[in-house]
């Protein structure tokens, strides 16, 4: 079942979405938008946590 995550669902004003196979990969794009996007090198536990309640099936 693939996963899919919208930036604007953990509610950064930010229109960024993508989806993956599963949700390993999605997190490692994830992880590469936070950097790039939004200056974060390292994404913090409760943010982590955030990112996963917010990932839906496609
Ligand atoms: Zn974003």
């Amino acid at each position: 079942m693939a996963k899919k995550f919208a930036c604007s669902s953990i509610g950064m004003q930010c229109g960024w979405e993508a989806s993956a196979k599963d949700e390993n990969a999605l997190m490692k794009q994830v992880a590469a938008h936070a950097k790039k996007a939004h200056n974060m090198s390292k994404i913090d536990d409760a943010t982590m946590h955030k990112i996963r309640d917010a990932i839906e099936e496609e």
